[in-house]
């Protein structure tokens, strides 16, 4: 009954409602799914001698120790690690449920097996998308895509989409929550939907053609190839003027941008665009958005469901559970999710506004809201300019200084190491799409301000690009999600004398470069 109370009223519950039903949902999720079903709790619960009725309050969800990114990964021990963290269920004990004894006396024995089928077999999935580490895919069941789909619904109601809408969705097709997400949002949320495949798959021309033709309400995509069609929108005096919202998914999303955007759809006869920015990652199987929100006033963060799980903001250092409003890192909790399940998941995600559960002062819900902005742990890089000492590079802080930057359109970072050596100091380039016809020499120099002033940083170099030759470095129409951040340096060669023939190093990069993690959605994002 209260599981069902969370779920129907998640947008107008109080916080001490929510925290209530929430450690009720998850006791009885821990005891009726997890534990009998999971392999890497039921002996981790053990060891921590731990069980579900631990947890009476939500403050004692920070006995159970964290998963982190690596618990996930293979080892020569583990090599198949994350079927460790997927569900199975054991018949025996599923028949014991009440229901299914119930089930089995109302409707047959075969009704039965069929809702066990749809909750446990795993039917779908994603991966993750970081590219320095493999890709670990998460697994959906019939009950995790019925999730998607509320999520998705949720999406529209949050992003205030109307059912007379047009949504076109542009995320790149792949195996990645965004694009799926995205998907079920229109299907579910009954919002005519036309899905283009990003540009790599219909390229920057074909979603024109189809932005002109399909004149969409709402624009979804990543903000890179977002820009970049827009920009050429704009440049081909194309009109969109029904335009009403952009949604962004798989990267993060800076108020530079946000005005950007909103000053090229204003090119394109859309007056007064909401930009809104989307949360999410595939460990979560969910995505959050922002409302729409007054241009001259702070979003009011991402709308979480109560229901679906739970995000704690902790402090990344020492691990404790961190009051409302402070930043910290971001772990999430799902409350009903089947297939592959992590609990106190460790995003490796920062907000630099902590989280709420005070009633969003836009539209009103009352539901927990994560504020500020979010940066990646992966995108802070130890750097070697000099010989004398190390820099930590926030590459977070430097896409808001680039964004910020006028006459700047879009951007690329590409680190490199001095004549290609890895031996060598580290180079940071700047590769820009400069605006408005600006003076080169001035716009390197402001640049060169901006960057020691907010970071201590000063780039090796500054190269300036035209639309053309900054689309072919971002990789618009060529990769599956455009690159912001690309690391060439060379990896060092490996010592281990016993590891012959010796791998070849790669010192001009090409295929063959350590690419950074350069987006959030789903994982971030909508996280990828
Ligand atoms: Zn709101």
């Amino acid at each position: 009954m209260s599981s069902n109370l969370l779920q129907n009223r998640w947008q107008r519950l109080s916080e001490t409602a929510v925290r209530q039903l929430q450690a009720e949902q998850l006791r009885r999720y821990l005891r009726t799914v997890v534990l009998p079903f999971s392999a890497y709790y039921r002996q981790l619960f053990r060891e921590q001698r731990l069980d579900a009725e631990s947890f009476r309050t939500l403050d004692e969800l920070r006995r159970l120790p964290f998963t982190t990114k690596s618990d996930l990964l293979n080892t020569a021990a583990h090599p198949q690690r994350f079927q460790d963290f997927i569900l199975v269920p054991d018949p025996k004990a599923l028949a014991r449920r009440p229901a299914a004894i119930w089930g089995a006396l109302v409707h047959g024995r075969e009704f039965v097996r069929q809702s066990f089928e749809s909750e446990f077999r795993p039917i779908f999935m994603t991966f993750t998308t970081g590219r320095s580490a493999e890709p670990t895919p998460f697994l959906y069941t019939r009950r995790d895509l019925l999730h998607l789909e509320t999520a998705g619904r949720r999406l529209v109601q949050v992003c205030a989409a109307r059912p007379e809408d047009r949504l076109l969705n542009t995320l790149p097709f792949a195996p990645h929550l965004a694009f799926w997400l995205a998907h079920y949002a229109g299907a579910t949320g009954g919002v005519l939907t036309l899905s283009t495949g990003g540009g790599k798959t219909m390229g920057t021309d074909g979603t024109l053609r189809n932005l002109r033709k399909f004149k969409p309400d709402i624009l979804i995509g990543v903000p890179t190839f977002v820009y970049h069609l827009l920009h050429q929108a704009a440049e081909e005096g194309v009109r969109c003027e029904n335009l009403r919202q952009i949604v962004l998914g798989g990267e993060k999303v800076s108020d530079g941008l946000r005005q950007k955007l909103r000053g090229l759809a204003l090119e394109l006869g859309a007056r007064n665009v909401d930009v809104l920015a989307t949360y999410g990652f595939t460990e979560a199987k969910l995505a959050w958005s922002e409302c729409p929100f007054p241009h001259d006033q702070p979003s009011s963060g991402y709308h979480l469901y109560p229901d679906l799980g739970i995000i704690e903001v902790i402090d990344p250092g020492t691990g404790e559970v961190l009051p409302a409003g402070q930043p910290g890192e971001l772990v999430f909790t799902p409350l009903d999710a089947r297939g592959t399940v992590v609990l106190r998941y460790r995003t490796g995600d920062y907000t630099d506004g902590g989280i709420t559960g005070e009633a969003c002062p836009h539209c009103g819900r009352s539901l927990p809201r994560l504020l500020g902005n979010i940066s990646r742990s992966s995108e802070v890089k130890p750097m070697n300019f000099d010989k004398i000492k190390g820099t930590l590079v926030d590459f977070n802080e430097l896409e808001h200084v680039l964004d910020d930057a006028p006459h700047v359109g879009t951007w690329q970072v590409e680190l490199r190491k001095t004549n290609d050596d890895p031996l060598e100091l580290d180079e940071l380039i700047l590769h820009v799409q400069k605006l408005n016809g600006a003076d080169e020499a001035q716009l390197a120099r402001e640049l060169r301000e901006r960057c020691a002033a907010h970071l201590e940083i000063h780039p090796n170099r500054i190269v300036f690009h035209d639309t053309h030759e900054i689309q072919q470095l971002q990789g618009v129409g060529r990769l599956i999600k455009e690159q912001k951040l690309v690391d060439h340096r060379p990896a060092l060669p490996r010592v281990d004398a016993a590891a012959l023939p010796r791998k070849e190093n790669h010192p001009n990069g090409g295929e063959e470069h350590h690419e950074v993690e350069s987006t959030l959605v789903a994982n971030g994002g909508i996280s990828s």
